[in-house]
């Protein structure tokens, strides 16, 4: 099939269509985009056999909620939508279906996280069709609940800069900044740039912090201090695992998490267990977190990963000049620290760097 470049108009959300020739439909809205040109080149994809499955989100079974959904009968492709309430990264699903022809929606963040995933030849570009998905930001849904009580929605819809919910017998209107993710209202990667085809017009984006304000505070802090903010985090956590499970860069088939034999964490309710967790879970990140709030926005307890997940990547930037699924063409430090051995110490010493008076603080707390 011969290869044209078309586009397509509709309120706020375009389609452009870069490669393939498909016909035109209708536009979206930032929620209730149940057919639309994405449906529409999954379809083509799909039915020319270019991809064997796309990887996209349909919608949730709870409102105002997505799904992620492996489409492979080009007949379902019209249940794929994309909207605010897409969150999860779907990078993380590539891993699995490596070797595979695969079409996978992108956010800008999560491309990056592809980026990161090619570099350590847990996919191939050839076999990838990235459906990138501008973004003005996504719907922390912790955050939505927070706002309503813990009232479910029924139903919603953005209004210019504002989030209006019909929840049982009453409608409340929120400013889209409570409700949106916290990394999102300051996201400098919201376009896709190596998008196969690109959903929608680029949007508008900010120049940003390069990490969370509050690691300056941190930083700030006295070691005792750190200890305690780290302590009070760790106790929310339940060891639940699903900051690992969401995120892109956690693809190990057997995790030391779930490893018995050693045992190196154990799933009781001591504190101990969940920091030793996230210490060694970090350890395993230097270099390769690229922030896309994955975890953050997955865990059910509200625990601020955000926070040393930053601190984690800044000491990695300071030390490597190096900012995970940026670009291309860069070597990981991991990757150059695995053919250098003193490369790999100086690695693990910025990824314990923070961890050390944290680990003084736990000599006293949890004395032997
Ligand atoms: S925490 Fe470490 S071992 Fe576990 S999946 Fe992530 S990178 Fe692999
Ligand atoms: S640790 Fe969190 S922020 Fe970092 S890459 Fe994984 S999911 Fe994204
Ligand atoms: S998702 Fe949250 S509660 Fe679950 S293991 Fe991760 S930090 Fe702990």
């Amino acid at each position: 099939m011969s290869r044209r470049r078309w586009r397509l108009c509709r309120r706020r959300q375009r389609l452009v269509v870069r490669r393939a020739a498909v016909p035109p439909e209708a536009g979206r809205s930032r929620f209730g985009m149940e057919r639309t040109e994405l449906n529409k080149i999954a379809r083509h994809l799909l039915e020319t056999g270019r991809v064997e499955v796309v990887v996209g989100y349909r919608r949730g079974t709870e409102p105002l909620t997505a799904t992620p959904a492996f489409v492979r009968d080009p007949e379902q492709a019209a249940t794929l939508i994309f909207d605010a309430t897409c969150g999860t990264n779907l990078a993380t699903y590539l891993p699995r279906l490596k070797g595979r022809k695969v079409a996978v929606v992108v956010k800008g963040c999560d491309e990056r996280s592809v980026i990161g995933l090619l570099q350590e030849q847990q996919a191939q570009r050839e076999d990838l069709v990235l459906l990138g998905a501008p973004c003005p930001g996504v719907l922390d849904r912790k955050r939505l609940l927070q706002a309503t009580g813990g009232q479910s929605p029924v139903d919603g819809r953005i209004d210019a800069e504002e989030l209006v919910l019909r929840l049982p017998g009453a409608e409340l209107r929120l400013r889209l900044a409570e409700v949106m993710d916290v990394g999102c209202r300051v996201c400098a990667w919201r376009n896709p740039r190596l998008a196969d085809y690109l959903i929608g017009d680029p949007v508008p984006t900010e120049e940003r912090p390069d990490f969370d304000p509050e690691v300056a505070e941190l930083e700030q802090a006295t070691a005792e201090t750190r200890w305690e903010r780290f302590r009070q985090e760790m106790s929310k956590c339940i060891l639940c695992f699903a900051c690992r499970n969401l995120c892109p860069a956690c693809y190990c088939t057997e995790c030391f998490a779930d490893s018995s034999n050693p045992k190196w964490v154990g799933h009781t309710d001591d504190p101990a267990d969940a920091m030793l967790f996230h210490l060694i879970r970090w350890t395993h990140l230097a270099g390769r977190c690229t922030g896309c709030g994955a975890c953050v926005r997955g865990c059910p307890m509200g625990v601020n990963l955000r926070l040393y997940n930053d601190k984690l990547r800044k000491e990695v930037k300071t030390a490597f000049q190096f900012e995970a699924g940026v670009d291309p063409a860069a070597k990981p430090p991991l990757v150059a620290a695995l053919t250098d051995g003193e490369d790999f110490e100086l690695l693990f010493t910025v990824a314990a760097r923070d961890a050390v008076p944290l680990v003084d603080g736990w000599k006293k707390t949890f004395p032997e």
